[in-house]
């Protein structure tokens, strides 16, 4: 008798403390959803005064009626500089919230891979010139001239990927590399001749907000989102992203990215959500 007034007791906390999970997680959810959505409008209420800031700093450095001096155009810069990188900070973080929340829209596209060497070199070639580094791009000779993925997302993943290159080399070269592997993968590779990635680390790095090192992060400045939000959009698409990396010698991530259709990008952002 008396066990079983305790077996009926255990079984009613038991009840009752599912009940208080059930809460929590619902609270859970509910705060997370506020958090996605201040974000998104945080982000959208930030970009408009920002802009206007760009668009004028941009005209004032231009300094086009000579109406500033040397030093005062080149503040003009400087503001100019700091806005872009607050807004691509911004444009991180709510990048970052919306994967968490499982929010991302992804779409494939027949994307034109003939079309993206230029489009690199149009970003690039300007920083390459100016840190006297060489910028070589290579396709692969069986390249097929499109794939279906998300043409946009690809363009932001090669983009923090060459921008991470050209930040962390001094002298030599970067290069992006374009190959159709056996298993029909697209393999896209940006091999630097940088500073490299101590082997402890190499794994964090792709954590939000890890840098090697605060000194490194001091010296070359971001913000240790570029490959969180990379190698999230590379897994939401169905790929892997690899690293090789030696101290002083040289780093190189690849890319492997599958031929996706709507049906399997949907299910892939379907499980994700779960
Ligand atoms: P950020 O570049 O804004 O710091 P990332 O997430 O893109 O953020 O990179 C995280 C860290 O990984 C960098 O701070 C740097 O320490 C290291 N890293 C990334 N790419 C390279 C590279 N090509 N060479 C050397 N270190 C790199």
């Amino acid at each position: 008798e008396e066990q079983y007034l305790i077996a009926e007791q255990k079984t009613k906390e038991l009840e009752k403390a599912k009940e208080e999970l059930e809460d929590y997680s619902e609270q859970l959810q509910k705060s997370s959803q506020y958090k996605t959505n201040f974000l998104a409008n945080m982000s959208h209420e930030l970009r408009t005064p920002l802009n206007s800031i760009l668009i004028l700093s941009q005209l004032l450095a231009e300094n086009e009626n000579q109406t500033l001096n040397e030093d005062e155009a080149g503040f003009a810069k400087v503001i100019h500089t700091s806005g872009t990188d607050l807004l691509k900070l911004i444009d991180d973080i709510l990048d970052l919230s919306k994967i968490e929340a499982g929010k991302v829209i992804l779409t494939v596209d027949e994307v034109n891979l003939t079309e993206i060497p230029e489009l690199m070199k149009l970003t690039f070639n300007p920083i390459a010139e100016k840190k006297d580094i060489a910028f070589v791009i290579e396709m692969d000779a069986n390249l097929p001239n499109v794939w279906y993925t998300d043409g946009q997302r690809l363009q932001q993943i090669l983009k923090n990927l060459l921008s991470n290159a050209f930040k962390f080399t001094d002298k030599g070269s970067v290069q992006l590399r374009f190959e159709h592997t056996s298993q029909d993968m697209l393999a896209i590779s940006v091999t630097d001749t940088g500073i490299g990635i101590p082997k402890d680390k190499q794994k964090l790095i792709f954590e939000a907000f890890q840098q090697v090192d605060g000194n490194t992060n001091r010296l070359y400045g971001g913000t240790g989102l570029g490959l969180s939000i990379c190698s999230e959009f590379v897994k939401l698409l169905g790929g892997s992203i690899e690293l090789n990396s030696t101290i002083d010698k040289g780093s190189c991530f690849t890319v492997y990215l599958p031929q996706l259709s709507q049906e399997k990008l949907d299910s892939i952002l379907l499980a994700q959500q779960e």
